[in-house]
């Protein structure tokens, strides 16, 4: 993936606002089952990908941008949680922050690749910042995971994440 500035920073810019959007929608979720940490952790999550969201834009400030297909940085939502328009209502705490985390593990894969394949020096510069942020986001959600119980009604087990 050999990345122009502009094309990255559309990318970088469409990615942080769906995940603020997402968010939104799990602390909303998480707050009407009265989990109101969980909530508080995907309002964290709001702010902090709007900070990024800005100041991405900020650093576009003066550059015309690319549209982007929506496909090129929806969340995916894995097949257990249902369709691709809604979250499920029953969604569990633990499978919101299952479903995050893979989302935050898809966005640290993606800049990791446009770190590694960029020859644009600041496009490698900024996607490796980008990475480690998600690296943390990553880590956080996974702490969160370590202490919540796994629902009764279970979550299909994705060998790809459960060494
Ligand atoms: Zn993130």
């Amino acid at each position: 993936m050999d990345m122009k500035l502009p094309e990255f920073l559309a990318h970088a810019i469409a990615l942080e606002h769906e995940a603020a959007e997402r968010y939104l929608e799990l602390a909303d979720m998480m707050e009407s089952y009265r989990n109101d940490e969980v909530a508080a952790t995907f309002r964290d999550m709001v702010r902090y990908s709007r900070l990024h969201h800005d100041s991405i834009v900020a650093r576009a400030r003066g550059l015309a941008l690319p549209a982007l297909r929506s496909w090129q940085y929806r969340w995916r939502q894995p097949p257990e949680v249902g369709g691709e328009e809604a979250f499920d209502p029953g969604l569990s705490a633990y499978a919101a922050l299952r479903y995050a985390r893979e989302n935050e593990f898809r966005a640290q894969s993606f800049y990791a690749q446009v770190a590694a394949d960029a020859e644009d020096a600041e496009v490698r510069r900024l996607a490796q910042e980008f990475a480690l942020e998600e690296t943390e986001h990553v880590q956080a959600l996974d702490d969160w995971l370590a202490r919540t119980p796994r629902p009764s009604v279970p979550w299909r087990e994705d060998p790809q994440h459960d060494a």
